[in-house]
């Protein structure tokens, strides 16, 4: 089975001998050998190599002194994309603990849930998200946070342009056991012998898996070394390579592609904290970068901008991406602005991103790709686990060496997300999908319930579950609908309690779920119904709702 697809595309390895060191490990080297190349370029400030290893270390340092981090201890990771949380990940990694990123759109009471999932004790975050942080420091057994002002590394002087939380000085924060990052940095503590080995656990991304709320995917740093390299191979990147990193970091497309690959090789990384294509546009004429992992929201944008012109574009090697389909004629224009076929893949936070990637002289469009080194996958029905053939529509299962160990804590999802076959274990995917003849992948459907909004991952249980929380909602049914700029949006249907019926609009529902939720998550539709559609048992059909939906758009 596995061979079959590698007679398509012989230049990928079949195999490759994984490291059995840890991210940190990564860094130290490439330290060792380009010292003094640039590593980030943060809007016009460039750090070096030896730069970023020295503030890892002090870090590294002054978590397990000062606050006590224990070997495989979660630390809460809560930045945006910034120099100080690239330093902050491998300072976590150094001090032999795990990493817990999560996202920075989330409010307060979602990130509760993360911080108690994983008992996190210390946080690293951005200034500019300390009130989502500071109501937790009592309800929670979070204690200890260091504070980072994204604007410590700013020198650019057109600062009017840039991003809010970028510009924002340094602020005052109360609190016994809060600590600037420039303090933390310049005690200049030195950390113990780092003793995490390829199988300690390294990163918990979060997830929804295939049903129900958050879960984190225990990756060890094996698994992400395993993707590490996986990219390594496909990209093709040198130390000359200049990325420009517009994914955001907490998700792992971006961690992976945009932070440990560059990191590994000893690229060059130009960060963006927001996506802006005037931003994108004047970092790529003015440090001609090579490589560009992105989304296809951004790339329609970016496509778009009327002052885009070929010779701004020239410099680039590679463009690809994953976490959502390009639409083909996207594709088909950034071909013809810049001879560069779009290198679309696929995968999951349980894989640590990529198993499937389009082979970059030999992609197809709006398709997964094929496996990658030493990646068994397959398509099962998803009822009877039975294995099907080319062109039969299943499940997509997955067996390599980037599957995460498991679910943090969840013994019995745990059961239901590995299939058993030929005496391997594959992870199911909840992805409906098929290969054709040439061992090429696509995608069709979901399993699971989930709503793909601009790259976004929103899992409907979760928000049906904010909405109960109003006291007009009696209930609730999410699905997605199509949506032309992010490719689907938020959609709920609601029946409310009878005594609000006539007394409350659709509109003030949506205001506040767009108070109370993350901003990619809340309804950007409200529907009131009367009835919902169920099973005998009383279970909402959430797929016959979702149909009625499409129907309707197709014959509008
Ligand atoms: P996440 O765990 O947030 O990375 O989400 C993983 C999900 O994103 C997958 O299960 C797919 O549903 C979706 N996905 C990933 N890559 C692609 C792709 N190239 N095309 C379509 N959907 C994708």
């Amino acid at each position: 089975m596995l061979t079959n697809h590698y007679k398509f595309w012989p230049r990928i390895p079949t195999s490759l001998t994984l490291p059995q060191t840890s991210l940190y490990d990564n860094l130290s080297v490439t330290t060792k050998r380009y010292p003094d190349k640039t590593a980030l370029i943060f809007y016009g400030n460039t750090i070096i190599y030896k730069t970023l290893h020295d503030e890892v270390i002090a870090l590294a340092g002054f978590l397990q002194q000062a606050f006590e981090v224990q070997k495989g201890e979660k630390v809460l990771l809560f930045m945006q994309n910034s120099p100080q949380f690239i330093a902050a990940y491998y300072a976590i990694n150094r001090a032999d603990a795990v990493v817990v990123p999560i996202n920075p759109m989330l409010t307060a009471s979602e990130l509760e849930f993360y911080i108690k999932d994983c008992e996190i004790q210390t946080a690293i975050i951005g200034q500019e998200l300390y009130d989502q942080v500071a109501p937790l420091l009592q309800s929670t057994t979070l204690n200890n946070l260091v504070i980072a002002a994204y604007s410590d590394y700013l020198t650019a002087n057109e600062v009017i342009r840039l991003p809010k939380e970028v510009v924002e000085p340094r602020k005052g924060f109360e609190g016994s056991q809060h600590v600037y990052w420039q303090d933390a940095i310049a005690a200049n503590y030195v950390p113990t012998a780092h003793t995490v080995d390829a199988n300690s656990l390294a990163v918990i991304p979060y997830t929804s898996g295939t049903t129900g709320l958050p879960k984190g995917c225990m990756h060890p740093n094996k698994t992400v070394q395993a993707n590490i390299l996986g990219s390594f191979h496909f990209s093709r990147p040198t130390p000359n390579t200049v990325h420009l990193m517009t994914l955001p970091l907490f998700h792992v497309t971006g961690m992976v592609q945009s932070m440990h690959t560059p990191i590994y090789t000893g690229s060059t990384i130009v960060i963006m904290t927001r996506w802006d294509r005037e931003h994108a546009l004047e970092f790529i004429r003015l440090y001609k970068c090579t490589h560009w992992v992105t989304i296809s929201t951004m790339l329609v944008d970016f496509l778009s901008n009327p002052n885009l012109r070929a010779e701004d574009v020239a410099s680039f090697l590679s463009i690809s991406g994953g976490g959502a389909t390009l639409p083909e004629a996207i594709g088909q224009k950034l071909l013809e602005l810049t001879g560069i076929r779009f290198v679309e893949g696929y995968g999951l936070s349980e894989t640590i991103a990529q198993t499937h990637v389009n082979p970059p002289d030999r992609p197809k469009l709006q398709c997964l790709g094929v496996p990658t080194f030493d990646v068994d996958s397959r398509i099962i029905d998803p009822a009877t686990g039975k294995e099907l053939g080319a062109n039969e529509v299943g499940e997509i299962v997955t067996h390599g060496p980037q599957i995460m160990t498991g679910y943090y804590n969840r013994e019995e999802e745990n059961k239901h997300a590995f299939i058993e076959l030929d005496g391997k274990s594959f992870f199911r995917t909840g992805d409906i999908g098929r290969y054709d003849e040439e061992g090429y992948f696509f995608i069709v459907d979901r399993v699971k319930r989930m709503i793909n909004a601009s790259g976004y991952k929103v899992w409907p249980t979760e928000i049906e579950s904010f909405l109960y929380k109003h006291p007009a909602v009696k209930q609730a049914c999410v699905v997605g609908v199509p949506d032309a700029r992010r490719g689907e949006t938020v959609k709920a249907f609601v029946i409310l309690q009878d005594e609000y019926v006539g007394r409350i609009s659709e509109g003030e529902i949506k205001q506040w779920a767009k108070e109370h939720m993350a901003a990619y998550k809340y309804p950007r539709i409200i529907e009131f119904k009367q009835s919902f559609p169920t099973t005998s048992s009383g279970k909402i059909l959430w797929r016959k709702l979702q149909e009625e939906e499409l129907s309707k758009l197709e014959n509008a």
